[in-house]
């Protein structure tokens, strides 16, 4: 890091040194458990507290409750903030800076990339394949760098991805290969010259995160220790989990109902070959094609709570009311919800629903009490991590405010109550802790929030193509014009959460006859830096505060509050050209007038719960500043371990 940018370093929580420790060590927890409610906002959540009877009471009655945990980065999305509770690091540190960003590859083309997106020949780096079969088969030649697809291949007779090629055996047979590495090695062993491959395809894995998770550092330090990590989505999987391949990271697949891990991660030995046991066990029997048995196509709203129906009784807080002029119809509108309308299939629809946050807590449940794989209860301390995401998905479609919104969040403390009792039957009293905390919060929907407050100043950018309103669009005819160029031009390449890529490889343009000058002249990279914040000040300055170059980043406004958010999310590789620091109450969205978002820097986007709990917490309310980057530096305290990457710091009272 450069020195200037370490000066400024922003997390205020981090530069304080910590207090001298008082008192003897905590004792350790034979399983830390974090449990990630995806989008939960500090405030949602405590403001349906009435509503809660299970798993959500007992923390927030019970738990360390701090209330002044708040992200200090923008972007605040999913991938981004699972690294952030893993590491106890913002995105300029673990370099997760949104869920998808715009890098340069090393032939100087701009590509999207998805946070948890591995390429395959970097899946394994560093590691050659330990494994090679050559197999004769009906005039061909088989070879395998992949035990898994020899298995298959002997099973059923079919490979998956495999390069053919005609007569290049040693006997001019036509040669199948597994994979890039299978060839490799055949070069090899035949004296063929080697050939050099580009990374083609890419499997969801960590090769993205920058520094290690507490995950990483548990079993790098104490051997034996174990980490499993399950939830609805598979950037949560990854990112709670970290890079070590001896982790089991499992999540919910759309397309088959059931839950995945993938390459990245060994399924073969350890953990992982135990817990791949207990999978195989439940997608069979709970999950895949037994979701409509067990789940049924209709989501019903839960019936208003027993404790506060009688007289005398509290009102409840409401969910917003008149929002299907506003609402993604994904599962239909309005109760009950038909899971069979999601236009990508059943699984979807589910996924939709708060039914995959009890898909998420049965597997919970099924690992915590394995007999074979022992959680907890086989020496060394493993962690749990349980990523609950419903509350995002409902949100994204039905808004924050929603009474769908609502239904999830009542359900969701069902199930968190379900896996508390499941660790406590498996587990000796006392002997587990659990951090919950969340990813990022939310915003209600903007248009209809306008319809409820006249006075409300929140809007939203379009970024999808089929849009004419997309805001890259209009911004690059904006700019076309502005800077002379060929009609048509586009000096930008797009964006990715707040961030904005400068069209790099088509610079320097050249500029048309006109206001200009004559033809030809080159426009550059500085001259877009010049007209770019005008541009967004012209065309989006309702939506948009500021715009901060990354070319100018050691000259950020100090006094500008966005600056220190802007400046944790920043990595040079990732972050592409410029940042638009939005208003209050502004999305970026894909769809031009319906649904919700979050990835703001602002209050509700960046104030989520942090809650401990377990023998070293006392209850109550700590109403102090803390960020959820503390998460994982207090676990880490806990289980004896350090975490030389984390900026936040360890919330053991008194520590
Ligand atoms: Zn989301």
């Amino acid at each position: 890091m450069p020195v200037l940018a370490a000066a400024l370093l922003p997390v205020a929580s981090a530069i304080a040194a910590p207090p001298a420790p008082a008192g003897p060590p905590p004792e350790r927890p034979a399983l830390a458990v974090i449990l990630s409610l995806d989008g939960l906002s500090w405030s949602r959540l405590e403001t349906y507290r009435p509503y809660y009877a299970a798993g959500l009471k007992r923390l927030l009655d019970e738990g360390q409750v701090e209330t002044g945990a708040r992200y200090r980065h923008l972007n605040t999305e999913t991938s981004p903030g699972h690294a952030a509770l893993s590491t106890g690091a913002p995105p300029r540190i673990t370099g997760i800076v949104a869920n998808r960003w715009i890098e340069q590859a090393k032939d100087g083309s701009l590509r999207s990339v998805g946070a948890a997106q591995q390429w395959v020949t970097d899946a394994v780096p560093g590691q050659p394949p330990l494994f090679y079969r050559e197999v004769k088969k009906d005039g061909r030649l088989y070879v395998f760098a992949l035990s898994r697809e020899l298995d298959a291949w002997q099973r059923s007779g079919e490979l998956g991805r495999s390069v053919v090629r005609l007569g290049e055996g040693p006997e001019g047979e036509t040669v199948v290969f597994d994979s890039e590495d299978a060839i490799t090695i055949f070069n090899l062993r035949h004296g063929r010259p080697t050939e050099a491959f580009p990374p083609t395809s890419s499997i969801t894995g960590p090769g993205n995160l920058r520094v290690a998770t507490l995950g990483d550092r548990l079993v790098e330090s104490i051997p034996g220790s174990r980490v499993v990590v399950v939830s609805g989505k598979d950037r949560t999987s990854v990112f709670l989990a970290g890079r070590d391949r001896r982790h089991v990271a499992y999540w919910f697949d759309q397309e088959t109902g059931r839950f995945v891990t993938s390459a990245a991660y060994d399924t073969y030995a350890g953990a992982g070959a135990t817990a791949k046991a207990v999978l195989a066990r439940f997608n069979l029997q709970k999950a895949g094609t037994q979701l409509p048995a067990r789940f049924g196509t209709r989501w019903e709203k839960l019936p208003a709570p027993a404790q506060v129906t009688g007289f005398g009784a509290p009102l409840l807080p409401s969910p917003a009311a008149s929002l299907w002029d506003y609402q993604l119809p994904t599962n239909g509108l309005g109760f009950p919800h038909d899971l069979r309308l999601s236009e990508k299939g059943y699984f979807t629809g589910l996924y939709t629903s708060p039914f995959v946050d009890e898909l998420t807590a049965d597997l919970a449940v099924e690992l915590i009490g394995d007999p074979a794989l022992r959680l907890g209860r086989s020496g060394p301390p493993d962690l749990l991590a349980v990523g609950f995401s419903a509350h995002d998905v409902v949100s994204h479609s039905y808004g924050n405010e929603s009474e769908e919104t609502l239904d999830t969040i009542r359900r969701l403390d069902l199930q968190v109550g379900r896996v508390l009792d499941a660790l406590e039957r498996a587990l000796p009293r006392g002997s587990f802790v659990i951090a919950l905390s969340a990813d990022h919060g939310f915003s209600v929907i903007p248009e209809a929030e306008r319809a409820r407050n006249p006075g409300f100043t929140g809007g939203r950018l379009v970024n999808t193509d089929r849009a004419m309103t997309n805001a890259y669009d209009r911004l690059n005819r904006h700019l076309t014009q502005r800077l002379c160029l060929p009609p048509g031009s586009r000096p930008l390449f797009g964006g990715e959460g707040w961030n904005v890529a400068f069209n790099r490889p088509a610079f320097p343009m050249r500029t048309v006859a006109g206001p200009c000058g004559p033809e030809g002249r080159p426009v550059t990279l500085a001259d877009l830096d010049a007209a770019f914040p005008e541009a967004v000040a012209t065309l989006f300055g309702e939506e948009v505060e500021s715009v901060l170059l990354v070319s100018q980043r050691e000259r950020w406004p100090a006094d500008d509050p966005a600056t220190e958010f802007a400046r944790n999310d920043l990595d040079a590789e990732r972050s592409g050209d410029a940042f638009l620091v939005p208003r209050p109450g502004v999305l970026m969205h894909w769809d031009p007038a319906r649904g919700s978002h979050h990835g703001s820097h602002h209050e509700y986007d960046t104030h989520v719960p942090l809650v401990f709990w377990g023998k070293a917490f006392p209850a109550g309310r700590r109403d102090r500043e803390s960020t959820p980057y503390d998460l994982a530096p207090t676990l880490a305290e806990l289980l004896g371990i350090t975490l030389p990457d984390a900026v936040g710091r360890s919330r053991l009272d008194g520590r």
